[in-house]
């Protein structure tokens, strides 16, 4: 497991276009890009273009509650252009337990098939 850092992550290279990804959807505050190893047959990443702290989601603090929500609403229009209108699954992964493995808060928003519960 990776271990947690507030240092750059290969996600700061991916906003600046310094290395390539697939974007869906960008804006000022926020990047959509396809994850490189897919689970599923919809894999996006929507993560915040500034971190300003944000390692995962246990760093939130009440300044980022606005980003917060940007990233969940991100994940929704990026959903519907996907085509998920039967579902879909978000997932923010934490922290070692987590199995978070890049420390640049992101939202995995996971369709195309259907998803088990509970998970692994
Ligand atoms: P985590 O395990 O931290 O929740 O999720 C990190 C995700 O980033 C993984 O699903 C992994 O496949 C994805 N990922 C890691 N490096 C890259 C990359 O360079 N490009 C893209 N598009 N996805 C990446």
């Amino acid at each position: 497991a990776a271990v947690p850092s507030d240092s750059p992550t290969i996600f700061d290279k991916i906003v600046k276009k310094e290395i390539p990804a697939t974007v869906v959807y960008e804006d000022e505050q926020v990047l959509a890009f396809r994850d490189i190893s897919p689970q599923a047959p919809t894999h996006i990443l929507i993560i915040p273009k500034v971190k300003d702290g944000l390692t995962g989601l246990s760093k939130a603090e009440e300044r980022h509650c606005e980003i917060l929500g940007r990233l969940l609403y991100t994940a929704k229009l990026v959903a519907k252009q996907e085509g998920l209108e039967d579902g879909f699954r978000i997932v923010i992964n934490d922290g070692p337990n987590g199995c978070q493995s890049v420390y640049h808060i992101h939202v995995h928003l996971l369709g195309g098939r259907q998803m088990d519960w509970p998970p692994g």
